[in-house]
């Protein structure tokens, strides 16, 4: 039994949950797909992959989250991509500075109760899925 740390799965900025939510590689700070798109950073395309260098070429439109959880990626023309760049530097406590991807942030449980949780330490094969299975937005009340 290897040791976990189990923490409630809400977006740091707004505090929504059961929602979909990304992280950065270390899962420090998770976040939604509205606070996502409030701070995109600038990507540019070189004709073969979309960094965050504007020296690497021509700026590419703001993206939207689709409802699976996709942004229009351009390493793949056409193709989508659950990875996205994102400009914390305003929200951030840890400091993240200019252009930092995200990705899925799919090591989550369920407890009974409903509530969701993110996983440290562990990689569940069933995390996709469920990531998956979550909604994107929550309905306007
Ligand atoms: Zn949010």
């Amino acid at each position: 039994m290897s040791f976990t740390e189990r923490e409630p799965y809400k977006c740091f900025v707004c505090g929504k949950t059961g929602v979909k939510l990304w992280s950065n590689c270390h899962a420090e700070e998770f976040l939604c797909a509205e606070c996502a798109e409030k701070h995109q950073a600038p990507m540019y395309d070189d004709g073969f992959g979309a960094f965050g260098n504007p020296k690497n070429g021509r700026l590419l439109p703001k993206w939207t989250i689709d409802e699976d959880g996709t942004v229009p990626s351009g390493f793949s023309r056409g193709e989508k991509s659950t990875l996205f760049c994102v400009d914390l530097r305003d929200v951030s406590i840890f400091g993240e500075s200019g252009c930092t991807s995200y990705l899925p942030a799919c090591s989550i449980e369920q407890d009974a109760d409903g509530s969701w949780f993110y996983v440290h330490g562990e990689t569940s094969p069933e995390g996709f899925s469920r990531w998956e299975s979550l909604p994107l937005r929550l309905p306007v009340l």
